[in-house]
């Protein structure tokens, strides 16, 4: 049995050749279009908390709505802290009774993010708290969007050796993938993410912006977690520009939030459907 929920819901959506997908959640309305999206097309997911929305001032209190609520919903929902280096941070992240943290030691070096990562593996497995982990360097912002070139690959014998040396639930490989916005075409190393995929279950990060057909194949090829973030906020803004003059005269914040919510759940049910998970039916129209 895997040791954290998180780890068994990844490990059961590989199994069935589908991933899970995981979304940056800023607020209240960012989380029912995921929760909404999830629960319509019965698929599990993961509502990611971003460090800066974490360390904020009621960063802590949105984390706990966001278990709490997730713990309402019809399917596994799971709540995760994005990209963490902090070991305080960690630490209170574990203790709001978050599923998982993204402990990222990217930017150390190799043998200093195998003993960042296994001492953050050590503390919170047991505690049933899961530890995602990333090997290469995924390059960009994951707050703020702008073109971003692709940084150090995951290296798959660095990879197994890695997943061995820290027990980690997950790991982030770098196969190309960028956060925010890729400065030309992305082109995604297939033959790498072969060679990586084994045990634990990968991660893809920057998920935005890369096409259908390249996200099913991340998937087909082992890929258990998708991350969705950039795209996420681009239909926030959007929906907000054209919706708040019909709803500015009334002051109308319930019906500007319902036309973000739908918007956001719009880009969730089509990458729940990329990953897997919705038949082509149950798809909204766009
Ligand atoms: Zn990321």
């Amino acid at each position: 049995m895997a040791a954290t929920r998180f780890a068994a819901v990844l490990e059961r959506a590989r199994g069935l050749g589908r991933a899970v997908g995981a979304f940056t959640c800023y607020d209240l309305e960012g989380f029912e279009a995921v929760a909404g999206s999830a629960e319509a097309q019965g698929a599990p997911a993961i509502v990611l908390i971003s460090p800066s929305s974490f360390a904020a001032p009621g960063g802590r209190r949105l984390a706990r709505a966001f278990v709490a609520m997730a713990t309402e919903a019809s399917v596994d929902l799971l709540v995760q802290l994005d990209h963490v280096s902090d070991r305080d941070q960690i630490e209170r992240a574990a203790d709001a009774g978050l599923d998982a943290v993204m402990a990222d030691g990217s930017k150390l070096d190799y043998e200093q993010n195998v003993e960042f990562t296994r001492t953050v593996a050590g503390s919170l497995r047991p505690r049933g708290v899961a530890v995602e982990a990333e090997l290469g360097r995924v390059e960009g912002h994951e707050d703020r969007a702008g073109p971003v070139a692709s940084g150090e690959l995951t290296d798959p014998a660095q990879a197994r050796e890695f997943a061995e040396r820290t027990g980690v639930d997950c790991l982030a490989v770098a196969i190309g993938n960028v956060h925010g916005h890729y400065s030309g075409t992305p082109r995604l190393d297939f033959d790498r993410l072969e060679a990586i995929t084994g045990t634990p279950p990968l991660s893809l990060h920057g998920a935005s912006g890369l096409p259908e057909p390249a996200l099913r194949r991340a998937v087909a090829l082992g890929v258990a977690k998708v991350n969705v973030n950039t795209e996420l906020r681009a239909a926030y803004f959007g929906a907000l520009r054209a919706n708040v003059d019909a709803t500015e005269e009334g002051l109308d914040l319930k019906a500007l939030g319902e036309a973000t919510v739908a918007a956001v759940a719009r880009v969730v049910d089509s990458k729940l459907a990329a990953f897997g998970w919705a038949p082509e039916e149950l798809r909204r129209s766009a």
